[in-house]
């Protein structure tokens, strides 16, 4: 009785749900495997203790949480919107530009959420295939875009699953040719230490988001942000429901981006795990190809899909990606601890 009055747009749609899976090592999600300094976990206890913090509604602009990131990136407050994770701030894109039936461009293989959320807010999602490196094509873009007059564009860097990235360069050219918005996402971005945060200021369709998910371990507390020209962060507020983001995530992220020196160490150490486990997966018999990446993550081609299912098997948790489709037999592998990566490879060896 109720599916009849779901929109028929979504009466196909089945609700999002991550299995709760039992495991030793979990390496499915792109998630930090360092803990927290102590000085930060100190400085969270202290702040619980103060029963105001919890009782009171949160900052509904998030000033101080964007104050420090502002300070940061060295861009103003008013060029900072923060989100419960990158996700909504996709979605609050997607609200305040789309019409129904309008057109999204997004690359393909890349991060799932461009097409649902385009599909949420009754959009259409344009797929643009990578190149079979992966890479993005610049003239592809552009033709299809002039081709099919989106009204926002979605570029990965690096590309989540593939893990390259589009050069600045190649970008700019790519922005010398678009009006609509662009929503440039960089949530691994601090693993190459590159970004087009100050082109903000030379373009003012564009819109760079950011996580404290991925280098910054805090995807529990859900805090994204995005830089962009003023113009595009007020349009953005316009669709930001009040007190989105709770305060301790708050307190919690503007912390971390004031002591980012304690993670870079940690981000280097994620860089060189990864340079051991390409060469090493490499060397399992198995493995067909391991893609280079630039991310906390490898994508690597199997023998068959089922790996996946026996190192989960083996409580390890990876991300599988089937039989079927333009990533058949992949599996993406987070980057772990040096103690993880080593245990991977002996448990990898022993599979077939
Ligand atoms: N963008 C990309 C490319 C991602 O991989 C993810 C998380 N998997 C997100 C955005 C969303 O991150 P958040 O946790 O900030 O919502």
């Amino acid at each position: 009785m109720i599916n009849n009055y779901i929109r028929k747009d979504l009466k196909d749609f089945t609700p999002y749900h991550a299995q709760i899976k039992d495991y030793d090592i979990k390496i499915d999600a792109n998630e930090n495997p360092y803990e927290h300094n102590k000085e930060i976990i100190i400085k969270v206890n202290r702040w619980l203790e103060d029963c105001n913090n919890i009782r009171r509604y949160p900052d509904t602009d998030c000033t101080d949480l964007r104050n420090a990131i502002a300070k940061y990136w060295n861009v103003e407050r008013d060029n900072v919107v923060c989100g419960v994770g990158s996700d909504q701030l996709i979605d609050s894109i997607l609200k305040v530009f789309l019409e129904p039936g309008d057109k999204v461009l997004m690359p393909t293989p890349s991060f799932s959420m461009y097409k649902l959320s385009t599909k949420l807010n009754r959009g259409i999602p344009i797929e643009f295939s990578l190149e079979d490196d992966f890479s993005y094509n610049v003239e592809k873009i552009i033709s299809l875009y002039r081709k099919e007059k989106p009204k926002c564009l979605f570029i990965c860097t690096p590309n989540n699953p593939t893990g390259n990235t589009i050069s600045i360069e190649n970008m700019e050219k790519l922005l010398e040719e678009i009006e609509c918005p662009v929503v440039i996402d960089e949530a691994y971005s601090e693993f190459i230490d590159e970004s087009m945060i100050d082109k903000t200021y030379k373009y003012n369709n564009i819109i760079v988001l950011k996580t404290f998910s991925k280098a910054y371990g805090l995807a529990g507390l859900r805090v994204g942000y995005g830089i962009a020209s003023k113009d595009m962060i007020d349009a953005i507020n316009i669709v930001i429901p009040p007190y989105h983001l709770n305060s301790l995530s708050q307190f919690i992220a503007k912390t971390v981006i004031e002591n980012t020196n304690e993670y870079n160490n940690k981000i280097e150490e994620i860089n060189s795990n990864r340079e051991w486990l390409f060469n090493n997966l490499k060397s399992i018999n198995y493995v067909e190809k391991v893609y280079p990446s630039q991310a906390n993550f490898l994508l690597i081609k199997v023998s068959s899909y089922t790996i996946a299912k026996k190192l989960e098997n083996e409580k390890i948790l990876v991300r599988g990606y089937g039989d079927a489709g333009e990533l058949a037999n992949c599996i993406r592998i987070t980057i772990g601890t040096k103690e993880e990566n080593e245990k991977l490879i002996d448990v990898m060896k022993g599979l077939i």
